[in-house]
C-alpha cells in the first residue's frame, strides 16, 4: 500500500486505527472523521489511501492492485461511496447526502467498515449537513464517514462535535521535493515548483516545465504593464477576463509572484522559485515594499470581486490601469 507523502503522524495514527478496525477492536475508533486544512495538501488523497488500507484484501503486501483497491480507485467499490459536488464549485445537494446516509445503513458487502468520503472543501449547506444528523447520534454497526474540508469552522456545531477534528498542515519543502521527483519531475523543475507551491502538493504537481513555463510567461506580460504608462494594457485584460482562461488560478500565480517581490524587497531569498525571472527581482529594497503591498491588496480585491462574479473585463482593466500607474 502506498502511504500518502507527509502527515507522517496523521498517517501513523490512520493505520494504527486501521488495525483496530481489522481486529473489530473498535475501541478508539470513532464513525465520523473531519480532514481539515489547507487545499491542495493531501487530505482527499489521504482519505482515499485510508479507505484503500481498511478495505484492501492484501494489507501490506498490495501494490494498490489488488480488486478492492482497483475498485476504489475506479470508484465503483460497493462498499465505499465517494460523494462530491456534482457540479464543480457548487455545493454538495442534500439528496446526495440522504442517499449516502441511506448505503451506510446497509451491511457492507465485504470484509470491513463501509466508507462515505465526502469532498466538501468549502463546506456544504446547513440541510446537508442536518441530513447527517441522525447517521452522527446512531451510527449504524460498522461504518466510517470522512468528512474532507478545509475549515472545519464552516460545520454545524451539532455536526462537529460529534467528529473526530484530523489537522492537516502544508507539506515541507522536502516531501514536496520526494512528490515531486516520484511524479518523474527532474530536480531542477522539483526545486522550482516545491519552492513557489508553499507546502502545497496540488500546486507543485500543477507546475511541470510547461506550467512554470507558463507562469513566466504571464509574469512577463504582467510585469511589461507595471509602471509603464504607454504599454497597451488591452492585450493582458482580455487574456485574464477570458472565462475559457483558468483565470482564478492566474490571478492567484500573480498575487503569489507580487508576494514573492515583497519578501525580495524586504531581502529574503526568492531566487530558487524563480530562477528564470531573477532580473525582475534585482535591485527590489525595502523602498519598493510599500508599492508591491498596495499593488498586491488590488490583485486580492480584484480576484474576490472576480468570485462574486463581478464583470471580469471591467475590473481586470481597472486592476491593470492602476498597476500600470
Ligand atoms: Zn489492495
Amino acid at each position: 500500500m502506498t502511504r500518502p507523502i507527509g502527515h507522517r503522524g496523521i498517517v501513523a495514527r490512520l493505520e494504527s486505527l486501521g488495525t483496530a478496525v481489522r481486529d473489530r477492536e473498535h475501541e478508539g475508533v470513532h464513525h465520523a472523521y473531519v480532514f481539515s486544512g489547507p487545499s491542495g495538501v493531501g487530505k482527499w488523497t489521504t482519505a482515499v489511501w485510508w479507505a484503500m488500507s481498511l478495505k484492501c484484501e492484501e494489507a501490506t503486501t498490495c501494490d494498490d492492485d489488488c480488486g478492492s483497491c482497483r475498485q476504489i480507485t475506479a470508484g465503483t467499490h460497493p462498499d465505499v461511496a465517494f460523494c462530491r459536488p456534482e457540479d464543480s464549485g457548487k455545493p454538495i445537494k442534500i439528496d446526495q447526502i440522504r442517499e449516502l446516509i441511506r448505503l451506510m445503513s446497509l451491511r457492507s458487502q465485504r470484509p470491513g467498515p463501509r466508507l462515505a468520503l465526502i469532498d466538501a472543501p468549502d463546506g456544504f449547506v446547513v440541510d446537508a449537513q442536518s441530513a447527517m444528523l441522525k447517521f452522527l447520534e446512531e451510527p449504524p454497526g460498522a461504518s466510517i464517514i470522512v468528512i474532507v474540508i478545509d475549515n472545519p469552522a464552516l460545520l454545524l456545531p451539532t455536526v462537529r462535535s460529534r467528529c473526530q477534528i484530523i489537522r492537516f498542515g502544508t507539506l515541507t519543502k522536502e516531501e514536496l521535493i520526494s512528490l515531486l521527483t516520484d511524479a518523474g519531475r527532474s530536480a531542477e523543475t522539483a526545486g522550482q515548483a516545491s519552492a513557489i507551491a508553499r507546502g502545497r502538493a496540488s500546486k507543485a504537481l500543477a507546475y511541470d516545465p510547461e506550467g512554470l513555463e507558463l507562469r513566466a510567461t504571464l509574469i512577463n506580460e504582467f510585469e511589461a504593464v507595471r509602471g509603464n504608462r504607454q504599454a497597451d494594457i488591452e492585450p493582458l485584460v482580455t487574456k485574464l477576463a477570458d472565462k475559457k482562461n483558468p483565470r482564478d488560478e492566474w490571478l492567484e500565480m500573480l498575487l503569489e509572484w507580487q508576494v514573492a517581490k515583497i519578501e525580495a524587497s524586504a531581502g529574503a531569498e526568492v531566487a530558487e522559485a524563480n530562477p528564470d525571472l531573477r532580473n525582475l527581482l534585482d535591485g527590489l529594497d525595502p523602498a519598493h515594499t510599500e508599492r508591491l503591498i498596495s499593488e498586491a491588496s488590488k490583485m486580492s480585491f480584484t480576484r474576490s470581486a472576480l468570485a462574486r462574479q463581478a464583470n471580469a473585463k471591467l475590473a481586470i482593466r481597472e486592476l491593470l490601469l492602476d498597476i500600470r500607474g
